[in-house]
């Protein structure tokens, strides 16, 4: 079958309910082709007007302002709950960073259950270096098992954790199905999945995530945790911190944590990260988790298309899964000379993908910001530049970010 062209790229675009969004994204250099909003979303004209807010209310109240956002992070993470989540009220909370909240839900878990602490050797880093941490401490087996399957065999009795959406493959996980399959405690992370795919935490147990990929909050915006209702009076954070203490400002003797989701607070909040991310789900919930879905899949097919047709000729391997179902809103390629080709893509041809160790050229098309034509165009570059050879003219550096 032939490859689409540029006018079914349009035609595609023009057919996208969800196309006038991209409108209220700031896009500073319109030849360039963002495809790495998987590593950090595009700045939205919403969130820098809510920043600059924020910034004159603390100027005008200063302490007074503390009122409304100590509100701030079980608010917006209801909102977050509702909007991307399919969770309850009450069951996320906006804190820290995703490494601090698997710490805390980790140790939290081990507290109920006696057995291994586990996860697959395919998951982030940061889950990893944590868990394999927390099982120093708590005196557990650590296991990091080859594969999501064989994690969860090895889960009996213990903690499990696992990406809903896989970093580099972009293979995405039945929630429940897992829940069917094991008797461990499962913390899901979500941060490759929430603002690209539908998420129902519905009965889950535990979960974390990240705000600043396709959630559009900005660097460093802080993540969220989720602890489903009936587990959170039995369950306690390690962080003993003031923010999570019955009665915060009685300043009492002693430590008590406060009923609820915010137990697993521990200090002051990053107040312009939570603004950050309650003027970002404004756009979320205008464009609506399952329009946001549909569009991920269908910009993710038309990427595995053109690959397919143009790019295996010339070296590359499909490292995604092929039903759009099964996976998150990127695509990887495999490619023996993928950090060449990517360095030399964002150099020399104006598109911004990224590198993943070992072999892989990942393409993350976020749905509230990349068209039918960014994909046509970007997988266009990058067979024009590979066929030309001209990424082995590219040194093949090193650089702290990749
Ligand atoms: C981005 C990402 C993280 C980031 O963790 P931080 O503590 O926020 O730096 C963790 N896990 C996964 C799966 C991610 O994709």
């Amino acid at each position: 079958m032939a490859a689409p062209t540029r006018d079914d790229a349009l035609a595609r675009d023009a057919a996208d309910s969800l196309a006038a969004l991209r409108e209220r994204f700031i896009v500073a250099d319109p030849d360039r082709i963002y495809l790495d909003g998987n590593s950090l979303g595009r700045l939205s004209v919403d969130v820098r007007q809510a920043m600059a807010g924020l910034v004159d209310d603390w100027g005008k109240r200063v302490v007074e302002a503390w009122n409304d956002w100590v509100e701030l992070p079980t608010r917006v993470g209801n909102r977050l709950a509702a909007a991307a989540l399919g969770a309850n009220p009450g069951e996320v909370l906006i804190a820290d960073s995703v490494s601090v909240n698997i710490y805390k839900l980790a140790h939290a878990a081990a507290d109920h259950r006696d057995g291994p602490i586990v996860t697959d050797a395919g998951n982030f880093p940061t889950d990893r270096y944590v868990l394999e941490g927390v099982a120093r401490q708590r005196g557990r087996a650590y296991v990091e098992a080859a594969s999501a399957a064989d994690a969860i065999a090895a889960a009996a009795g213990g903690v499990l954790c696992l990406a809903h959406v896989d970093y580099r493959t972009g293979r995405r996980l039945d929630i429940r199905e897992v829940a069917r399959q094991t008797d461990a405690l499962v913390i899901w992370d979500l941060s490759h999945a929430v603002g690209a795919t539908e998420i129902d935490l519905s009965g889950a147990d535990l979960a974390v995530g990240c705000t600043y990929k396709y959630l559009h909050a900005g660097p460093g915006a802080p993540a969220f945790l989720y602890v489903r209702t009936d587990l959170q009076s039995s369950m306690r954070s390690p962080i003993q911190g003031w923010f999570s203490r019955r009665d915060q400002f009685a300043m009492a003797p002693g430590y008590e944590p406060v009923d609820g989701i915010e137990r697993f607070a521990a200090g002051t909040p990053s107040i312009p990260g939570v603004v950050a991310i309650d003027a970002a789900l404004a756009l979320v919930e205008d464009a609506g988790i399952p329009g946001i879905a549909a569009k991920a899949r269908a910009l993710t097919s038309f990427g595995v298309e053109l690959a397919d047709a143009w790019l295996t000729p010339l070296g590359f391997r499909i490292g995604s899964p092929l039903d759009p179902r099964a996976r998150g809103a990127h695509v990887a390629l495999h490619h023996s000379e993928a950090w060449p080709i990517c360095r030399s893509l964002i150099d020399r041809a104006g598109v911004v993908a990224d590198f993943r160790q070992p072999d892989i050229l990942r393409l993350g098309f976020a749905p509230l910001t990349t068209s039918f034509s960014d994909v046509w165009d970007g997988l266009d570059r990058v067979r024009r530049l590979v066929a030309a050879r001209e990424h082995l003219e590219v040194a093949a550096g090193e650089r702290r970010v990749t």
